[in-house]
C-alpha cells in the first residue's frame, strides 16, 4: 500500500481585506415574523434581514481596489466609450471571439441570441437546462432537450465531469428530428443545476466533432467558464501544465459564439457580453442590442461598468484567485461531511447544493422539500439559501403539470471574495442543527404562482 501523505499545506486567500460592509444580527422571532412575510420564499426576503447571503453568486461580488479605481474612469460619452474598446480588446484575448456586444446581463444575451438562432419549432439540446437559458430559448419558440449524461442526475455520483454532453442522447435527438430542426446545441460549464459541475474537454471536442459532421452550431453559456478551465486543469490529463487562460481560450475555440453574465466569474455587479465568429450572427446582434439594451457600444452598461468588467476580465483568469474561491466551497463541504449531512458530489465549483429528498425523505415533492429546507435554515440562523428543486424546475408549457426533477436541491452559493471561514463554521453549525431536528419539520403548500420563473416570486404557506 502506497503511503499516505499526512502534511498537507492549506491555502489562503490571495488577497485582503481593505472595507468593510457591516450586517445584521436577527433573533428567531424576527426571522419568523420576516420569513411569513416572504410566502417562505428566499427570494421575497429583504436583504436587511439576512445574516448571511448565500441567495446566489450572481452580481454578489467584492471587486477589487483596482476594479473600483477602474469606476473612476468610466467614460460615460454616449457612443464609443473608451471603456467598451478596452473590454473589446479582453473579449478577443480571453475568449478568442473577434466580434463583441455589450449587454446589461447574461439574459439579454440570451434574448437576443434566442430570437437570432432559434425558428418556431426547432430544438435546443443543452447538457441540463438553466431557468433563464431555456426560457429565452422557448420564448422563441424551441423545445429544450437535455443530452447530459445520466450521472449527472444522480447526486451521489462522483463522476469529475458530470457537466459532460452524452452523444448518444444528442444524436437520439438528431435521428428523430433532424438536424435541420436543431440550430445549435448548448453547452454550460460548471452546469449549474447539476450542482457546478464541469465538462471536460475531451467530450468538448467529441461534441464538436459530431456537431460539425452534422451542420449544426455548438454555442456556449460561459458564464462560469473560468470555473471549468479551472477543474479541467485540476483533473484532466495533459492539462495540469497549462494555464487557465489557455484552457479557456481552447475551450472557447470550439464554439461558433458565446454569452457570460459578468456577475459571476468577471466579479462586477452587472454586465453581460455577447460574442461570436460569425460576422453576421454579430452584426444581427448588433443590430437587436439598440432596440432592446442601448447602443452597441454600451449595450445598457455605464462606461464605468464596462471598465470593472474588462479588469475583472483580468482577474478571473488567475489561478490562486479560482483556487480561493472553490477552495472556500469545498471547506464547507468537508465541515458539512463530518455531520453526515447529505449533499451532491463531487462538491461544485460554485455553490453547494443540500440533497433535500435525502435530508427531508419524509417531505412529498408535490410539498416542496427544498422550498422547506431553504426557509429552515433561514429561520434557524438568518443564512440564506435557495430553491432548485420542483419550484425551479417550473411547469411543462404542454401539459400545464409541475415538472418533477429528479434532483430536489438547496443551493448555497458562495459570493466572490465576500465570506470568510468563519462564515463557512456558523453557515455548517445551523445546517447541522436543522438536520438533528429534520423529522419534526413539515411541507409548504403554494400560495401564489406566477406564470413565468416562479421561484422568484412565488408564495407559500406552512402546512
Ligand atoms: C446567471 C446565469 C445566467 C443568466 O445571467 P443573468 O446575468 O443573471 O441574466 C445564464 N446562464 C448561467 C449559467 C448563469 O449562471
Amino acid at each position: 500500500m502506497a503511503k499516505k501523505k499526512i502534511l498537507k499545506r492549506s491555502w489562503a486567500e490571495p488577497f485582503k481585506i481593505k472595507v468593510v460592509e457591516p450586517i445584521k444580527m436577527t433573533t428567531r422571532a424576527d426571522r419568523e415574523k420576516a420569513a411569513k412575510e416572504a410566502g417562505y420564499n428566499t427570494f421575497l426576503l429583504k436583504s436587511e434581514d439576512v445574516y448571511i447571503d448565500l441567495l446566489t453568486d450572481s452580481g454578489t461580488n467584492a471587486m477589487s481596489d483596482r476594479q473600483w479605481a477602474g469606476m473612476m474612469i468610466g467614460d460615460e460619452a454616449y457612443a464609443g466609450s473608451r471603456n467598451f474598446y478596452y473590454l473589446w480588446d479582453n473579449v478577443k484575448k480571453f475568449y478568442g471571439m473577434p466580434y463583441f456586444v455589450p449587454a446589461h446581463q447574461g439574459r439579454a444575451a440570451e434574448h437576443m441570441i434566442s430570437q437570432i438562432l432559434i425558428k418556431q419549432g426547432d430544438y435546443i439540446p443543452g447538457n441540463m437546462y438553466f431557468t433563464t437559458t431555456r426560457l429565452h430559448q422557448e420564448l422563441a419558440g424551441a423545445t429544450f432537450v437535455d443530452v447530459i449524461i445520466d450521472e449527472a442526475h444522480d447526486p451521489l455520483n462522483e463522476h469529475p465531469f458530470k457537466g459532460n454532453v452524452d452523444i448518444k442522447k444528442l444524436d437520439k435527438l438528431v435521428s428523430e428530428v433532424g438536424a435541420k430542426k436543431i440550430p445549435y446545441v448548448c453547452m454550460a460549464g460548471p452546469v449549474n443545476m447539476a450542482g457546478g459541475q464541469p465538462f471536460s474537454m475531451k467530450n468538448l471536442k467529441e461534441v464538436a466533432q459530431y456537431c460539425k459532421q452534422k451542420k449544426i452550431k455548438l454555442w456556449f453559456d460561459a458564464t462560469r467558464a473560468c470555473e471549468n478551465a479551472y477543474f479541467i486543469k485540476e483533473r484532466e490529463k495533459g492539462y495540469a501544465n497549462k494555464t487557465v487562460t489557455q484552457i479557456l481560450k481552447e475551450m472557447c475555440s470550439y464554439f461558433e459564439g458565446l454569452w457570460v453574465s459578468a456577475k459571476k466569474d468577471l466579479m462586477v455587479n452587472i454586465g453581460g457580453i455577447l460574442a461570436t465568429k460569425n460576422k453576421k450572427v454579430f452584426e444581427q446582434a448588433r443590430n437587436m442590442v439598440v432596440v432592446y439594451e442601448g447602443l452597441h457600444t454600451y449595450g445598457g452598461l455605464a462606461g464605468r461598468d464596462m471598465e470593472a468588467m474588462a479588469v475583472g476580465m483580468e482577474e478571473m483568469v488567475e489561478y490562486d484567485n479560482i483556487k480561493a474561491r472553490i477552495g472556500q466551497v469545498e471547506y464547507c463541504g468537508h465541515q458539512l461531511e463530518k455531520y453526515g449531512i447529505p449533499f451532491v458530489k463531487p462538491i461544485g465549483g460554485h455553490a453547494i447544493f443540500l440533497d433535500a429528498k435525502k435530508f427531508l425523505p419524509h417531505i412529498k415533492q408535490d410539498q416542496f422539500p427544498a422550498q422547506t429546507l431553504a426557509a429552515e435554515i433561514y429561520l434557524d440562523s438568518g443564512v440564506r439559501g435557495m430553491e432548485r428543486g420542483i419550484v425551479s424546475a417550473g411547469r411543462d408549457p404542454e401539459t400545464g403539470k409541475h415538472r418533477y426533477p429528479k434532483l430536489e436541491l438547496v443551493r448555497l452559493t458562495f459570493p466572490r471574495r465576500v465570506y470568510t471561514q468563519a462564515h463557512i463554521d456558523v453557515t455548517v453549525e445551523s445546517i447541522a442543527e436543522v438536520y438533528d431536528n429534520r423529522k419534526k419539520i413539515k411541507g409548504l403548500k403554494m400560495i401564489y404562482e406566477p406564470k413565468y420563473l416562479r421561484f422568484f416570486q412565488g408564495r407559500f404557506e406552512r402546512i
